[in-house]
């Protein structure tokens, strides 16, 4: 009985909207917090996923040993890994593949690599213009990681 006699009273003297109205009138005055886009940018976190990379040792070899840990690990099946052995007895990559339609940037594939390889940058801001280029290859993961591997990893820590 209380409660729906206080709900009439609610309803009457339109208490929901005044309290709505006196919220919205606190903001009126209140410097805009809009951000313009892309000249001006929200701090991003240091934990933040972004597009992948493969980086190298600093002699430039390749890290990745193709041990397909990645491609095991990851929930989405985003990953595609074929290897060789090369003549030197060493096992490496002929195709690493990443669909970043499927990717959910979980980073599992990055926890799971014992050699540091595949990591996810800060970067995010990507697009592509055809459904094939969903695929990122090996080449062009390498090349994000040559490119960025200063500035995007070192703030993190990750350089061994
Ligand atoms: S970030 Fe997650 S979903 Fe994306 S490739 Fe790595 S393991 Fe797969
Ligand atoms: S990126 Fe790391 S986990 Fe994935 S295949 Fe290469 S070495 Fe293994």
């Amino acid at each position: 009985m209380i409660k729906m006699l206080s709900k009439l009273f609610k309803s009457l003297f339109l208490l929901e909207i005044l309290k709505g109205l006196s919220i919205t009138g606190k903001k009126l005055f209140k410097k805009p917090i809009t951000v313009q886009y892309p000249e001006e940018k929200t701090p991003q976190s240091s934990r933040f996923r972004g597009l992948h990379a493969l980086r190298r040792y600093p002699n430039g070899e390749e890290r990745c040993i193709g041990c397909k840990l990645c491609e095991a690990v990851c929930p989405a099946l985003a990953i595609t890994i074929d290897t060789e052995m090369r003549s030197d007895g060493t096992r490496r990559t002929t195709k690493y593949d990443i669909d970043l339609f499927k990717c959910i940037y979980c980073g599992f594939c990055e926890e799971a690599c014992p050699v540091d390889a595949v990591v996810e940058t800060k970067i995010f801001e990507f697009h592509f213009e055809s459904r094939n280029e969903k695929v990122i290859n090996k080449e062009q993961l390498l090349e994000i990681g040559d490119k960025y591997e200063q500035e995007e990893l070192k703030d993190r820590n990750r350089i061994n």
